[in-house]
């Protein structure tokens, strides 16, 4: 596992703001970053694109790929499979990347088991419940059901989020993205000085 490359896990609770932050990051246009593209079970939204936002797949195609490998992790997330590819990030760090990984808390600590020192994990947390609960509902994504399903899970994930590297309250949107690319830049330049001693 030489090299620069860095793998950069940001989870949060479902409407925390996660994507967000990664898409600004993204925007910044800084090439060391790329970004994870998972696979996934789960419907695809109105406003998603598959290909872009994640591979859409059928349950058996998942399940192949579970047995072939293809996975560094998969999990099942509020009902729906989804996995992120080993192939692309294996290249991406040989490429020397800082891969940014929007996966789920069970994820995130699976990676670090495998990637250590290499992988930096970051937990966005929303200012309160009643915050998140409202954001879930304004971005309209998801029925009540859904809604229901995915705020039962916010005691685990909290808990989980001990194990993390950092957790950043996710107040102001700009202070966020700004607060997560500097934890970055911190970690890549430690990494960095590392490698030249
Ligand atoms: P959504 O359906 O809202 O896009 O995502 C639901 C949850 O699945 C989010 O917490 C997201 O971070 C997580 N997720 C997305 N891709 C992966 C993945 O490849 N692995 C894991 N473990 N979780 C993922």
């Amino acid at each position: 596992m030489a090299g620069k490359g860095l793998i950069v896990v940001i989870s949060a609770p479902s409407g925390g703001g996660k994507s967000t932050v990664i898409r600004e990051i993204m925007k910044s246009g800084d090439s060391r970053y790329a970004y994870s593209i998972s696979t996934t079970t789960r419907v695809k939204r109105e406003n998603e694109v598959d290909g872009r936002d994640y591979v859409f797949v059928s349950e058996d195609a998942f399940n192949k790929s579970i047995e072939t490998g293809e996975f560094l992790e998969w999990a099942i997330v509020h009902g729906n499979y989804y996995g992120t590819s080993k192939k692309l990030v294996d290249a991406m760090l040989e490429d020397d990347k800082i891969i940014l990984l929007d996966i789920d808390v069970q994820g995130g600590l699976e990676v670090k088991s495998h990637y250590r020192e290499k992988a930096l994990l970051i937990f966005v947390m929303p200012p309160s419940l009643e915050e998140l609960e409202a954001r879930l509902r304004n971005r309209k994504t998801d029925d009540e059901r859904e809604i229901a399903k995915r705020l039962a899970a916010v005691p685990t994930e909290i808990e989980c989020s001990s194990y993390y590297d950092h957790i950043v309250v996710n107040k102001v949107l700009s202070s966020t993205v700004d607060e997560v690319a500097g934890l970055i830049d911190k970690r890549y330049d430690a990494m960095m000085n590392l490698e030249d001693e």
